[in-house]
């Protein structure tokens, strides 16, 4: 049987959703009557339209997901959360400017779970370096978050768990 993380952490801004929340987009957001999320110029928003099975999947697997932004933008990033109903997939949020070492050693210290049990997707090399030498299993995503992807990366974790 594969083995699962104990924590899936994921990036937002090119990895859940297509733009800088801080800066291609302008909050506050909103549901219009259509259904759709806009900005306060009306402007539909949308996710990477995958997104949310892979966090449909994750919990069916009962692997935890947490958040970890360096956006600005912390009110606008947690409100999307909330408007496309994912907000309940995390069980942690860690969005404020900063190196994500920070954002892990918050998610190590408030979950316990030891850096070699976790996994991140984020689209910035600079982050995947960052976290990578924590010794997290680290995934590069391309083109927003996908099945492909999240099927790649617990695959890839798999292997590190391999003879442990
Ligand atoms: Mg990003």
């Amino acid at each position: 049987m594969a083995q699962f993380p104990k924590l899936a952490v994921f990036d937002l801004d090119y990895t859940l959703w297509p733009f800088w929340v801080d800066t291609h987009v302008d909050p506050p957001f909103h549901k219009s009557s259509d259904g759709t999320i806009r900005d306060r110029r009306g402007q539909t928003i949308l996710l990477y339209p995958e997104v949310p099975e892979v966090l449909e999947r994750l919990q069916i697997a009962k692997v935890p997901v947490a958040a970890a932004s360096r956006t600005g933008e912390i009110e606008g990033a947690n409100q999307l959360l909330k408007l496309f109903d994912l907000a309940r997939h995390f069980v942690h949020r860690e969005i404020y400017p900063g190196s994500k070492v920070t954002h892990f050693e918050r998610l190590q210290q408030k979950t316990g779970v030891p850096f070699s049990q976790m996994i991140f997707f984020d689209d910035e090399r600079r982050n995947i370096s960052d976290v990578s030498q924590l010794g997290v299993t680290c995934i590069h995503v391309q083109n927003g978050m996908t099945l492909q992807t999240l099927t790649e990366g617990l695959e890839a974790f798999a292997k590190t768990q391999a003879g442990h």
